[in-house]
């Protein structure tokens, strides 16, 4: 059994550090710590987590530099939009900071009682399991508001970026959070089964893949923990033939490139009506040969590594196996280690892993649909549930479809994204639950009926 972890650089392949995972005793004293700060934690008054709240967000304004060369050095970011998840982490520091005592407040329900409300009561410790395609903002979405509602986190991140996982704990500590109420563990699968037996794991929360959802949520279920599962996408972006692409381009082709494609919510599938497809494919060429691949640490790359060298091979894989099934490369279809370049693929059939798995980097299948209803169609046979775009200046039409769209989320001429105001989370493969705004506060939450007679 391996009893460390060992972090790489995937741009250059150099490692970066060697950690030793925690012994059982070790992972048994933080989660009694852990508990122990719940007791405390839970009776301090919402203005002093709000206040600790806009701390954290100054500490990470003061650190933000090292903080995001952490997150380029461990799972390859280009710097600048390393330095934009920081960013985006502060902002749901403020957002919480100004609602939380709304969302929490005690909600009044009138009946016969003289007095009947919902009380909305912390769980206790939950477990996190994470991933290191967003290492800050991932943990951030699933930790704030989860603690500022009067829980305390254990987070096992991803072990590929185990120096972020540290270092968000260091966050907490500097911004004055008492101890206990944020610790990492390092820490491997068995371990994991076995904490989430712990009757002091009140919930669990993951984010990752759906072979990794189906194992957590079995074991939670064995021991009757609620879970929240963040999983795999396969989100179609519809492009129809009124679309403006003059207005939209770079934002259909963010849709998929951005972090190299390692996105869950990422235009993964990209249906075009026919009569503008020679026109979009055009256009998506010119825009992917654009991007400058290069050392994340430069503010000029645009496009990193993929995270790990066998993200890469799966990916390739995946490409060679669609080829094989007919799919056309328009470019790219290169790999060297950890990269993989930019991919173009036409002449898409519902049989190839690239329409029918999740490509987890830099690839666009784009398939003509005969007119605007098949491109629905076509769109909504997936297994997963994450989210839907359509590109159209025909908003009535696009909003006729409103109703008839299963997945978490569906955006009209903007590509799926989060967003602290609005609830993000999925349907079918996808998982379930929400994170963010009110609906993610209150997942984590008795929500309590108090009657008085
Ligand atoms: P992954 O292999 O499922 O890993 C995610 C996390 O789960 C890691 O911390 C991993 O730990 C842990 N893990 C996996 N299996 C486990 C088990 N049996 N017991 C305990 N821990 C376990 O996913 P990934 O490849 O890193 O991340 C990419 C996936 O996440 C994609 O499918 C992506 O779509 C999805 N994702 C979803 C969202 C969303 O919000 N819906 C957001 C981001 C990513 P180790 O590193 O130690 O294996």
């Amino acid at each position: 059994m391996k009893n460390s972890i060992k972090t790489v650089n995937p741009y250059t392949n150099h490692a970066i550090k060697t950690y030793q995972l925690y012994d059982a005793n070790t992972i048994d004293s933080i989660l009694n710590s852990a508990h122990a700060q719940f007791r405390e934690w839970r009776h301090t008054s919402i203005k002093e987590r709000c206040r600790l709240l806009s701390h954290l967000a100054q500490i990470m304004e003061d650190d933000k530099q090292e903080l995001a060369e952490l997150i380029s050095q461990e799972m390859g970011k280009p710097i600048l939009q390393s330095i934009s998840e920081i960013e985006k982490c502060q902002s749901l520091c403020d957002f919480y900071a100004v609602n939380a005592d709304d969302f929490l407040a005690d909600e009044l329900i009138e009946t016969e009682a003289s007095e009947s409300f919902i009380s909305y009561d912390p769980l206790g410790v939950i477990l996190a399991i994470m991933p290191w395609n967003y290492p800050f903002w991932q943990v951030m979405r699933f930790a704030l508001p989860t603690i500022t509602a009067g829980n305390t986190a254990i987070l096992k991140h991803a072990a590929n970026v185990t120096g972020c996982a540290i270092a968000i704990e260091k966050l907490f500590e500097k911004a004055g959070y008492p101890k206990g109420c944020f610790t990492a563990i390092l820490a491997d699968h068995d371990a994991i089964e076995k904490l989430i037996g712990n009757e002091l794991i009140k919930a669990v929360t993951l984010t990752g893949s759906e072979n990794a959802g189906k194992s957590i949520a079995a074991t939670a279920g064995k021991h009757l923990k609620k879970t929240v599962l963040e999983l795999g996408g396969n989100n179609a972006c519809i492009i129809l033939d009124d679309a403006d692409l003059d207005t939209y381009m770079d934002t259909i082709v963010n849709a998929r490139m951005q972090n190299a494609g390692q996105s869950c919510i990422a235009a993964k599938r990209f249906i075009v009506t026919e009569a503008i497809y020679d026109e979009f494919l055009d256009r998506f060429k010119e825009k992917v040969a654009q991007l400058n691949y290069g050392d994340p640490t430069h503010a000029e790359t645009t496009l990193g590594p993929l995270a790990q060298k066998k993200f890469a091979d799966t990916i390739k894989k995946q490409v060679d196996e669609s080829v094989a099934l007919g799919a056309k490369i328009v470019v790219g279809n290169t790999q060297q280690n950890a990269y993989f370049e930019p991919t173009i693929l036409t002449e898409i059939t519902e049989a190839m892993p690239v329409f029918k798995e999740e490509v987890f980097g830099p690839v666009a299948p784009i398939m003509k649909a005969k007119n605007a209803d098949n491109a629905f169609e076509i769109a909504s046979n997936s297994r997963f549930g994450l989210g839907t775009m359509v590109f159209t200046q025909s908003i009535e039409l696009a909003q006729r479809h409103i109703a008839t769209i299963d997945d978490g989320a569906y955006f009209i001429n903007e590509l799926v994204k989060s967003d602290p105001r609005l609830p993000f989370g999925g349907t079918k493969a996808s998982g379930y639950g929400r994170e963010l705004s009110k609906e993610g506060i209150q997942e984590f939450v008795n929500k309590k009926t108090v009657y008085i007679n």
